[in-house]
Formats: C-alpha cells, sequence, structure tokens
C-alpha cells in the first residue's frame, strides 16, 4: 500500500507525572495521513494526557511519538513552536480571548507566524465564512452562542491550515443541535485533508459517525475499532 503515509506513531508511550500517577502505560497508536480517530474512555483514563503529549505539552517518561517522522523528545525548545505549526488544537472549554473580537481572535493565529496584513485579512474572512460566521466578525466572544464560540475555536485552530487537528471533548459544553454542527465542521476539515484526531465522551456522536474508535483504560489502549467503530 504505497499511498499510505504514517503521519502519528505513538510507541509504548509511557506518561508519569510528578506525582507519580502513570497516566499512560504503554500505549501504542499508529494514525494514518487523512484518518478521523476518536479516542473514547472513562474519565482519568489519559485521553487528555494523549492530547498533552502530542502537543509536546507533556514529555514522554519512555516510548517514543513520531509526528509526520519528526520524534517529539528529540525537539529542541526552539523547535517547538515550529513542530506546532503543524496541530490545531480545540478544547472543550473555547479558550477565546475575551477582549479581542471575533476576527482577531482567529487572525492571531495568523499574525504570531508572520503571516503579512493582506494575507491575515483574507486568510480569517474565508476561515470564518467555512464556518459561519463571516457576519459575526466584530463580535466578541460574550456576543456568541456556546456553538458559535467553538466555531471561532475551529476557525482559529485551521486558519493556518495545520496537518493535524486536536479535539479535546470539543462538544462536551454543547447541546446536540450545536454539536453536531461542530462534528459536521470537523468532518470537512477531515475532507480536505486535515488528519483529525478527537476525544469524546459522547457515544451518540461516536456511534454516528463510523470512524476509527480507540478506547483508553487506565492509560492503556483496550481497543482499536478501524473505521466503523462503535462505543456500547
Ligand atoms: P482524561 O482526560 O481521560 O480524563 P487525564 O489525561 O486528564 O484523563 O488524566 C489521567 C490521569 O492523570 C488522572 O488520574 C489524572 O488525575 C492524572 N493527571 C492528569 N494531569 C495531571 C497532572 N498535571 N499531574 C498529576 N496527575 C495528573
Ligand atoms: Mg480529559
Amino acid at each position: 500500500m504505497g499511498n499510505r503515509e504514517l503521519l502519528i506513531q505513538m510507541e509504548r508511550v509511557r506518561v508519569a507525572y510528578p506525582s507519580g500517577m502513570e497516566a499512560l502505560k504503554s500505549v501504542s497508536i499508529s494514525v494514518e495521513k487523512g484518518e478521523f480517530l476518536f479516542v473514547v474512555g472513562s474519565s482519568g483514563s489519559g485521553k487528555s494526557t494523549l492530547i498533552k503529549t502530542l502537543l509536546g505539552e507533556v514529555g514522554v517518561s519512555s516510548g517514543q511519538i513520531m509526528v509526520a517522522g519528526r520524534e517529539l523528545s528529540r525537539l529542541k525548545k526552539k523547535e517547538l513552536p515550529y513542530y506546532r505549526r503543524m496541530l490545531g488544537v480545540v478544547f472543550q472549554e473555547f479558550r477565546l480571548l475575551e477582549d479581542r473580537n471575533i476576527f482577531e481572535n482567529v487572525a492571531l493565529s495568523q499574525r504570531i507566524i508572520g503571516v503579512s496584513h493582506d494575507r491575515v485579512k483574507r486568510n480569517v474572512s474565508l476561515m470564518l465564512d467555512m464556518v459561519g460566521l463571516g457576519e459575526k466578525r466584530r463580535a466578541y466572544p460574550k456576543e456568541l452562542s456556546g456553538g458559535e464560540q467553538q466555531r471561532v475555536a475551529i476557525a482559529r485552530a485551521m486558519v493556518n491550515r495545520p496537518a493535524i487537528l486536536l479535539a479535546d471533548e470539543p462538544t462536551g459544553n454543547l447541546d446536540p443541535k450545536n454539536s453536531w454542527e461542530i462534528m459536521d465542521l470537523l468532518e470537512e476539515m477531515n475532507q480536505l485533508g486535515t488528519t483529525v484526531v478527537m476525544v469524546t465522551h459522547n457515544n451518540e456522536i461516536v456511534n454516528q459517525m463510523k470512524k476509527r474508535v480507540v478506547t483508553l483504560s487506565q492509560g492503556v489502549v483496550t481497543n482499536d475499532m478501524p473505521q466503523g467503530g462503535y462505543v456500547q
């Protein structure tokens, strides 16, 4: 299968926090470019830790993580920001800047990496249109519904066109209707070529999306179902 490309390879990853808590015990997961992967498991099973290790926020105690052929533990501190350009992140609690309008929240991702003024304007406008918020570009986060705020967060995560989108319970604070709008957007990003890793507690979403489903339990992968996976 020559056209298969492994984008993420976690090999026997162990993460122990300074407290001694072993959040991941020996996790091995490979993700191909273009996959959509759910990570499920009860609270405390290590899902957020897995996302944080991919972000390079939490170092592995043993084992290794390769992303696009680079081993994370070998990245120098100053290389980390460049590595992170490959990633977009969305969290349960949106994490928007309250004192900046929607346009500026999304634009910041581009300004940080030095995109020119004209391009920022164009890219942010395109992205806001894509998430259906072009009209609200001058609004502030507080003036938006939770679903709208999460759509801004997705625009912010995607405006730099990252290869990978990491989402940690992105629908956790949303009602079913808004949750499905977010899922439609994530699906769209995936169809445009972005590899998506989404942590969720929402079994209904997992079972309707019919994607790959990895189950974590106490820091161990207990199930890895290919496309069409479900939870009971
Ligand atoms: P999940 O996202 O599946 O709920 P987490 O990855 O947040 O799980 O946590 C896994 C385990 O690691 C839990 O027992 C949690 O209490 C512990 N943990 C998470 N973060 C830290 C930390 N910074 N320091 C110590 N223990 C932590
Ligand atoms: Mg979590």
